[in-house]
């Protein structure tokens, strides 16, 4: 265990922090729940951005940008929505500050009364008033849909209690806006980017998720139905990964955004919109890592090999350092790579740092490794170590990455499934959902009321209706009336 990790049995949530300040991937804020995104976190939201941004690109999207700031009238015309946000916006009231020439006042600069906003300005907490205010203006015929616009930006929710990536005042994300002329467009839409984040999540994250439907409560406000994806973390509890919403005409009629149909009707526009955001480094972290550092999964990691050369004289410096830039410009061009030969740091300090770090493969060479044509290479998932012969080197480290990426999932999947249980008796559920030992999928009702009740009484909340239910009879947990499927909950961040 590295120094200054609190080991996860011991106190996850500070194991957690301690893993993003040793991988040196964020730093607190001067202001109370913002968070700085240091070069290495950075480096990782892109390589999330990368692939996404390939993936929306595929499926037909194109990217553009809208203001920061939403008129404060716009965020009101929907009222569900408006409801769901309030209590989280920061408002812009004034445009400037005065020198304050009140010799009594402590205060250099003061608000200007002068240079108050005639509306004020909502930082936005999502787009969805102000883009719809922009395809009022886009859309008049059939011939204008669908419009399948995404957008990368930061958003603002005020928040209380922030933690590190997990939730936090301001954040990064990428969010989607399209426009469809039917009820069956939009909702293939929101099908398609639920898939396209499953995907993500399973193959690029190794992380595997439950893809369903949240409960009237738990959706987006201001849509017809939120699908979602769920994952687990190494403490039990659940983490929604992505989010794909059906906005029905909800924002249509709050915008008056019509389109003449092929038959020559006014009709009122369906919509939709889905969002990820840099949640999904804190859920990296919290999949994959262990008591040592940070551990990624080779496709989104940075840095996925090192070298690390081993010299104690010049002349062995520059023997070593020979045979490691032939190595390099020997491999897959593909591979991203760093070659760490600071003179400062002893290589057993180096080690450390690039497992912290979560850097998949370290290269280890030498001069005798030099003389016998070999390398040490040791994985950051199961430490395993070994020697290879560099004219097999390349091949080797393909092969490591495909696998070491193939068995972070299948951990991971194992560990999921290992803790999702069926359970039927309310007690039994209440006394296993505490620690919490994991997901428990129960029979439902449907009802609101019984949602609440588990909710206040547990904690715990429905986190999703699962798209690939299978039918099966049963009585809800709280009230008895009869249920035709399970409905998966869990702890949640
Ligand atoms: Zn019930």
């Amino acid at each position: 265990m590295a120094k200054g990790i609190t080991r996860r049995s011991e106190d996850y949530a500070r194991w957690y922090t301690d893993v993003v300040a040793a991988a040196d991937l964020a730093d607190y804020s001067p202001v109370k729940g913002c968070m700085v995104i240091k070069p290495h976190g950075y480096a990782l939201w892109e390589q999330i951005k990368a692939v996404l941004d390939r993936m929306f690109k595929e499926t037909g999207h194109v990217n553009a940008y809208f203001p920061l700031f939403i008129p404060k009238s716009f965020l009101c015309r929907e009222a569900e929505h408006v409801a769901g946000f309030a209590k989280e916006c920061a408002v812009v009231t004034h445009s400037r500050l005065k020198a304050n020439d009140d010799p009594n006042s402590s205060e250099k600069v003061i608000v200007d009364e002068a240079s108050k906003l005639e509306e004020e300005l909502v930082v936005r907490p999502t787009s969805e008033t102000i883009i719809w205010s922009m395809y009022k203006k886009w859309i008049q015929s059939y011939r204008d849909l669908p419009i399948l616009i995404n957008q990368w930006a930061n958003v603002v929710r005020w928040e209380m209690r922030t933690r590190l990536f997990l939730r936090t005042t301001e954040f990064l994300w990428q969010e989607g806006h399209t426009a469809h002329a039917t009820p069956d467009d939009a909702e293939s839409e929101v099908l398609k980017m639920l898939g396209v984040y499953q995907t993500f999540a399973e193959e690029f994250m190794a992380i595997p998720v439950y893809a369903g439907i949240k409960t009237e409560s738990e959706k987006f406000a201001g849509a017809e139905r939120t699908y979602c994806i769920e994952a687990m973390m190494q403490d039990k509890k659940a983490l929604q990964a992505g989010t794909s919403h059906n906005l029905g005409q909800n924002f249509a009629r709050a915008f008056d955004v019509t389109y003449q149909s092929e038959a020559g009707k006014q009709e009122y526009v369906w919509a939709t919109s889905w969002g990820v955001s840099t949640r999904l480094v804190g859920a990296l972290v919290m999949a994959h890592s262990d008591d040592t550092g940070l551990v990624l999964p080779p496709k989104l990691a940075p840095i996925q090999v090192v070298v690390v050369p081993i010299w104690k004289n010049d002349e062995e410096h520059a023997k070593v350092m020979e045979t490691v830039t032939g190595l390099v410009q020997s491999w897959d061009k593909d591979i991203r790579f760093k070659i760490d030969d600071r003179d400062y740091y002893r290589p057993g300090w180096k080690f450390n740092e690039w497992e912290k770090k979560g850097v998949c493969i370290r290269i280890e060479i030498g001069p005798r490794d030099v003389e016998n044509g070999e390398v040490v290479l040791a994985c950051r998932d199961d430490g395993s170590k070994s020697k290879i012969q560099n004219n097999q080197l390349n091949d080797r480290l393909r092969n490591e990455l495909n696998d070491m990426q193939s068995r972070l999932f299948e951990r991971a999947r194992k560990f999921r499934d290992e803790h999702t249980f069926e359970v039927d008796s309310y007690e039994d559920f209440k006394r296993r959902i505490e620690a919490p030992e994991g997901f428990f999928n129960i029979h439902w009702c449907g009802d609101s009321k019984c949602e609440a009740k588990i909710q206040e009484e547990t904690k715990a909340t429905i986190r999703c209706i699962p798209l690939n239910k299978k039918h099966e009879s049963g009585e809800c947990i709280i009230c008895k009336q009869p249920s035709s499927a399970r409905v998966i909950t869990g702890k949640a961040y």
